[in-house]
């Protein structure tokens, strides 16, 4: 997952990294109030996840309220490198003596990590890479030693920064390299890393990458998750806690496990018709996961038929169907929909639909002809109709 600058500061500053004071703002009056909190001058900052918002315009000093209100009215609605911004992080301008560069990221090939420090910072990295290789100072960290004061110091001395910048930068780069390792990024590069005429290092922007792989033991991402860019159906299904991407289909899918999922999208293009989202409930299909994963469903006017596809494992069939028949009545849900069960006491299971059944609420044992049954209650005509209407939306 990658973060927003605003997001990458409040990240940095857990680990004791200096930032400026901010905050964001969605409109031209938010800026303004934004502004006149922090103090003038300030900088009106572009949010978007893409580098070279400067050169594009995205980020503009001001020193009073009309000039945020003419930087803010401009910089939003901005297209930078085909994102279009829609947020800003006002924040108290610094002055800057000199511009560095600081990052720590993977270096694969090398099964370590990387550190690397800039006294040519503020502009793009990689230009600095191809035109003058030597200007950027390297570290190979080995993960199991981990990085040190003395490699630091060698790092911000190779790199040639000012003599008066050492001792921050060396502070920050050691708070850096925490941040990167024990808070699980993949990447956090500080570009550019300034130093101030008084003397003071601090992070004038942040860019960082968390490893997904580690988001099971990070519940306060949760609130990096970037909400404004879901849609209605995804941000219900967040809301609730499963697992679900829409599509733009018409057939709602309800199943145990990502590959089943993955699988029963699969089955369901294979047979014609066309998945509305992918919904993994996990291994707890209870009534309570059920009647969620099927509200969520229902939420989306397209959905015309939904298959539900349950392979009992640790999960037993009769469950689910317990689980199923209880969601029914719950949330009154009057969608066609097939229900496939297979795997631990799906006959069990299946026993029990039987009470629910009937010409909406259908019961099939296999993958394939529970696709076929929920493509056909889709209904070929609907089926042309909501397919016009995905081209509108
Ligand atoms: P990027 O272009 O997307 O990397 O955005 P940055 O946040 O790195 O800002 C780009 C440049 O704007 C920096 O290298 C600075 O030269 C300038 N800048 C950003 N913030 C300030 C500030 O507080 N004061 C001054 N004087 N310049 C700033
Ligand atoms: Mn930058």
């Amino acid at each position: 997952m990658d973060l927003y600058e605003y997001q990458g500061k409040q990240y940095f500053a857990r680990f004791g990294i200096p930032v400026s004071v901010g905050g964001v703002a969605d409109t031209v009056d938010e800026a303004v109030a934004q502004a006149n909190k922090v103090g003038y001058p300030v900088v009106v900052k572009a949010q978007v996840q893409v580098g070279g918002r400067g050169k594009a315009g995205g980020i503009k000093l001001a020193t009073d309220a009309d000039e945020v209100r003419t930087h803010a009215g401009n910089i939003l609605g901005l297209d930078i490198k085909g994102h279009v911004v829609r947020r800003l992080w006002v924040e108290h301008a610094s002055d800057i003596a000199k511009e560095y560069y600081a990052s720590f990221t993977l270096d694969r090939g090398a099964k370590a990590y990387l550190g690397m420090v800039s006294a040519q910072g503020g502009v793009d990295i990689e230009e600095v890479a191809a035109s003058d290789p030597d200007a950027i100072a390297r570290v190979s960290i080995d993960p199991s030693v981990g990085f040190t004061e003395v490699q630091a110091r060698q790092l911000v001395e190779d790199a040639g920064l000012d003599a008066e910048a050492l001792d921050g930068a060396i502070g920050i780069l050691l708070n850096l390299y925490r941040a990167y390792v024990e808070g699980d990024a993949d990447l956090v590069e500080i570009n550019p890393l300034i130093l101030t005429p008084d003397g003071r290092v601090h992070a004038l922007d942040a860019k960082v990458t968390l490893d997904d792989n580690a988001a099971y033991r990070h519940p306060e991402w949760d609130d990096f998750r970037d909400i404004d860019e879901l849609d209605e159906r995804e941000r219900l299904a967040r809301s609730k806690g499963l697992q679900y991407v829409g599509l733009d289909g018409y057939v709602g899918i309800i199943a145990n496990g990502a590959g089943l999922a993955m699988s029963t999208c699969d089955v369901v293009n294979q047979v014609g018709g066309s998945p509305a989202n992918f919904l993994d409930i996990g291994g707890g299909a209870n009534a309570e996961v059920m009647a969620n994963a099927l509200e969520v469903i229902h939420s989306d006017p397209l959905v015309r038929a939904i298959m539900i596809n349950i392979f009992g494992g640790i999960t037993r069939g009769d469950e689910v169907a317990r689980g199923i028949v209880d969601a029914l009545g719950r949330t009154g849900i009057t969608t066609p929909m097939v229900i496939r069960l297979d795997g631990t006491n799906a006959a069990e299971g299946r026993e029990i639909l039987r009470g629910v059944e009937s010409d909406r609420v259908i019961s099939n044992p296999t993958m394939l002809g529970a696709a076929r049954t929920a493509v056909e209650l889709a209904g070929a005509a609907e089926l042309r109709g909501s397919e016009q209407s995905r081209g509108a939306r």
